[in-house]
């Protein structure tokens, strides 16, 4: 470094050429004083660094005679950018660059020489660092003294600098310094400024700054935009220009409290807005002066409307469920933390167990149980099962507040949180020691049930029909002949066995009884046994009842086939008896007609006879008496032919009808037997027409066989319409078949049985008299002589009677008698 040149003071004259130096000197000085008060003007101009910093070197290097100069300015991370430059290389904006080390500024990138620099507070000579060079390093301090530039000046290699040329460099280098502190707290500022306008620009709350004359000077974009207008609208208006006169009045309220108190404050601020009215959480706050003036207020609100909203619609609806939490009155619904402490307590809980929300908040559920959950830890233990498997059922005896006990059935959900840790869970209790009571009670009674199933032999059955599966008791297959292990839980098993007949009316009745709330049912029908039989069986059935709904039924099911068919055989037994009673009443009346109509013929005649013998003379003849008595005579005969047949019943039911067998020409017996009836068919007008071929030994009862002909005869007369009337015998070695054809009314063939029958009729007995006796007699006596009597008819055709018989009986029969208590 060259040592500054000392200008030196003599005692005594001053020599010409010094004083001539020293006027010199004091030319320089003063110009340099002249440049540092321009410089200084300088820097109170707003200029820029840059601008301010080559005048500034100009000057200088100017004042000084220097050849070449460049400011360097301190980066952050200890770099340098050049800011100015003259005669130097590196341009404005330049970085120092280690790779250019061969310009003798890419000293500054040597970290041990700036250290030196800065350790400096004079300035630092170049020419020990650099060979060759020439010139100053000088450390250009900031407002507080730290180094912010350095400034490098290089000169020829005769100039010196002396002490007032330093002092001007100090100088210089104290004016720069400064400048660049300046600039680094203008750029500071303005990057701070620029930081926090972004922050309001893009904050989602409302910002606004009023000056003391109430106008804003500050609104962010979101200010302006809810009042529908550009930023620059808003700006210098008041708020009786921007809000309704309402709004604003609210507003300035709130300001004056702010200002009054001189401390910030959050108000809740409905805004009438052009989208309507909108609810804000405003904060409001005074802005002051360092000496604590205020001078403007600030505001910085959140429009709160939707989440308003959002929390009036969450109240809205917790307040729904918490009314449907408590509207459960026979559930309780309780809240637990993840400990096990109750955090909510339903009305519902509050009945069931009897402790009021405010008793239990805060503790443990499990003080109020009994037996497992009172455990220590057993809660915990649910919880966790809980947690791990979404749910947990359990059932334990609690003790309410005021002692009394009951049977609680609790499930536990836990609640998760929206991220996914445990919340805590959620109880739903039952009181359910009535079901409890109801269950102990059935099985107590389904034990006695077992025990009576034993006793009377029934089969019992339970009916799970929410499950729809039946169980069988015991025994209850194996009465029926299944084996125990049969698969019988469905209950389409049973059904399939019920008769078909009967199937639709059980299952329609058990229907019934199940839907229209019936407790009992019962049926009777018929049930298939494993072995094909179909039994009778009496079916009872209780349906129980969970809160209306059916759940279960047990019944039991009887073997009633030995009682059924008693019964059966009973009313069989009244309904012949019924019959038999009708069909006695009917024969008696008819039988008392039959009798009466001969006896009062009869009765007439006689009466006609003696009025003829009374009156005597021209009135009385032999013929006419003659004729008088046969009329009587064919009267009585009817009578008798009535009581005879009367006589038969009476013989055949009791067995006691005698049978005289011989052998004779049955064709002779029955052609004699015509010729004796022909007189009487023709008062019924009909033509007896016989064929009769050959004779025909037979061993027969010949009065029984001519009693038969004769009725079969009769009948062709009765009912043969007067039409002619056909016999015919024909046969072989071992039987023979007389027929009689009448072509009559006929009967029809429903009847064709049934006139074989006792007092049976086919006809009314208005048109024709009758006992319905005699087709009876005579087919019974037929069957006694080994043979047959049989019809063949068509209604309105004629009827044929046809009588088989036996040439030669092998045995005649024993006489049997008829079995019919009733008669
Ligand atoms: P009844 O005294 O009523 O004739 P029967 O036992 O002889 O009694 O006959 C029974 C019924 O059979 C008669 O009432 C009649 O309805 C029917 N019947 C019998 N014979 C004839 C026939 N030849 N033609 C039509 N119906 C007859």
């Amino acid at each position: 470094m060259v040592s500054p040149a000392h200008p030196g003071t003599e005692q005594g004259r001053v020599p010409a050429a010094v004083a001539h130096l020293q006027q010199a000197a004091q030319q320089a000085q003063l110009r340099r004083y002249g440049v540092l008060a321009s410089l200084g003007q300088l820097a109170l101009r707003d200029l820029s660094l840059p601008c301010f910093a080559r005048e500034s070197l100009a000057q200088l290097l100017e004042t000084l005679e220097l050849s070449q100069g460049a400011l360097w300015e301190l980066l952050d991370g200890g770099r340098f950018r050049c800011v100015a430059s003259f005669g130097a290389s590196p341009r404005p904006g330049q970085l120092v660059e280690p790779a250019e080390a061969s310009e003798w500024h890419a000293l500054l990138a040597t970290p041990s020489l700036t250290a030196k620099v800065f350790g400096e507070e004079a300035p630092v000579p170049l020419t020990p660092l650099a060979p060759g060079s020439q010139g100053l390093l000088v450390r250009l301090p900031g407002s507080s003294g730290e180094a912010v530039a350095v400034l490098a000046l290089g000169m020829l290699p005769e100039r010196r600098c002396d002490a007032d040329a330093l002092s001007f460099l100090q100088a210089v280098a104290h004016l720069l310094g400064a400048a660049i502190s300046r600039e680094h707290q203008t750029r500071t500022r303005r990057a701070e400024v620029e930081r926090l306008q972004a922050l309001f620009e893009g904050s989602p709350l409302v910002i606004g700054l009023k000056g003391p004359d109430g106008r804003y000077a500050y609104v962010n974009r979101r200010f302006a935009t809810y009042l529908r207008k550009p930023v620059e609208e808003v700006l210098g208006h008041t708020d009786e220009e921007l809000f309704p006169a309402d709004t604003a009045r609210m507003m300035h309220a709130h300001d004056d409290t702010v200002r009054a108190t001189g401390e910030p404050r959050e108000f809740e601020e409905e805004l009438a807005l052009p989208e309507g009215r909108l609810l804000f959480l405003a904060e409001r706050f005074p802005l002051r002066e360092p000496g604590g003036t205020p001078y403007a207020t600030g505001l910085m609100a959140l429009d709160i409307s939707a989440l308003k909203r959002t929390e009036r619609e969450l109240r809205r609806r917790e307040g729904e469920l918490r009314q449907m939490v408590d509207g459960l009155e026979d559930q309780g619904i309780i809240g637990l933390d993840t400990q096990g402490r109750v955090t909510g307590w339903s009305r519902g809980a509050e009945r069931l167990k009897g402790y009021k929300a405010e008793e239990i908040i805060g503790r443990e559920v499990a003080f109020i149980h009994e037996g497992e959950l009172a455990r220590p830890g057993m809660l915990r233990e649910a919880l966790a099962k809980a947690a791990r498997e979404g749910r947990v059922e359990a059932e334990s005896w609690c003790v309410r507040k005021d002692g009394s006990r009951f049977l609680s059935e609790d499930t536990v959900f836990p609640l998760w949180m929206e991220e996914g840790g445990l919340r805590g869970f959620s109880v739903v209790s039952r009181d359910v020691t009535e079901r409890y009571e109801a269950q102990m009670e059935l099985q107590r009674s389904e034990a006695r049930y077992r025990l009576v199933s034993r006793a009377t032999g029934e089969s019992i059955w339970d009916w799970d029909l929410v499950e729809n599966r039946v169980e069988w008791g015991e025994q209850a297959l194996e009465r029926f002949g299944y084996p125990a292990r049969e698969s019988a839980s469905d209950p389409s098993w049973w059904e399939a066995r019920i008769h078909p007949e009967d199937r639709a009316a059980v299952l329609s009745s058990l229907v019934r009884a199940i839907e229209h709330g019936e407790e009992r049912w019962y049926a009777e029908y018929r049930f298939l046994r494993a072995d094909g039989d179909q039994v009778w069986v009496r079916d009872h059935g209780y349906v129980l009842r969970e809160g209306g709904r059916p759940v279960r039924m047990i019944g039991a099911m009887a073997d009633i086939t030995r009682r059924r068919r008693a019964e059966e055989e009973r009313s069989r037994l009244y309904r012949e008896a019924q019959e038999a009673i009708r069909l006695r009443d009917e024969f008696l009346s008819v039988a008392s007609h039959e009798l009466k109509t001969p006896l009062t013929t009869l009765q007439l005649h006689l009466q006609m006879l003696r009025m003829l013998a009374t009156k005597g003379g021209s009135a009385f003849s032999p013929e006419r008496a003659t004729k008088k008595l046969s009329l009587a005579e064919y009267q009585v005969q009817r009578l008798v032919t009535l009581v005879s047949d009367l006589l038969d019943i009476s013989r055949l039911n009791s067995g006691r009808m005698e049978f005289r067998f011989e052998t004779v020409d049955v064709a002779r017996m029955v052609r004699e037997l015509l010729e004796r009836q022909r007189q009487l068919l023709r008062h019924c007008g009909s033509e007896l027409r016989v064929q009769l071929r050959g004779g025909y030994a037979a061993r027969v009862d010949p009065m029984r066989l001519e009693q038969i002909l004769t009725n079969l005869l009769s009948n062709a007369g009765k009912y043969g319409q007067g039409k002619p009337i056909d016999v015919s015998i024909e046969g072989d070695e071992d039987e023979y078949f007389i027929r009689v054809r009448d072509r009559g009314i006929g009967i029809a063939p429903e009847d064709q049985q049934r006139i074989f029958e006792r007092f049976e009729r086919a006809v009314s007995e208005r048109h024709y008299g009758g006992l319905g006796l005699g087709l009876w007699i005579s087919r019974r006596i037929a069957e006694r002589l080994g043979g047959t009597l049989t019809v063949r008819s068509r209604p309105g055709e004629g009827s044929t009677f046809e009588l088989r018989l036996p040439r030669f009986p092998s045995e005649t029969r024993p006489s049997e008698p008829v079995d019919e208590a009733h008669w």
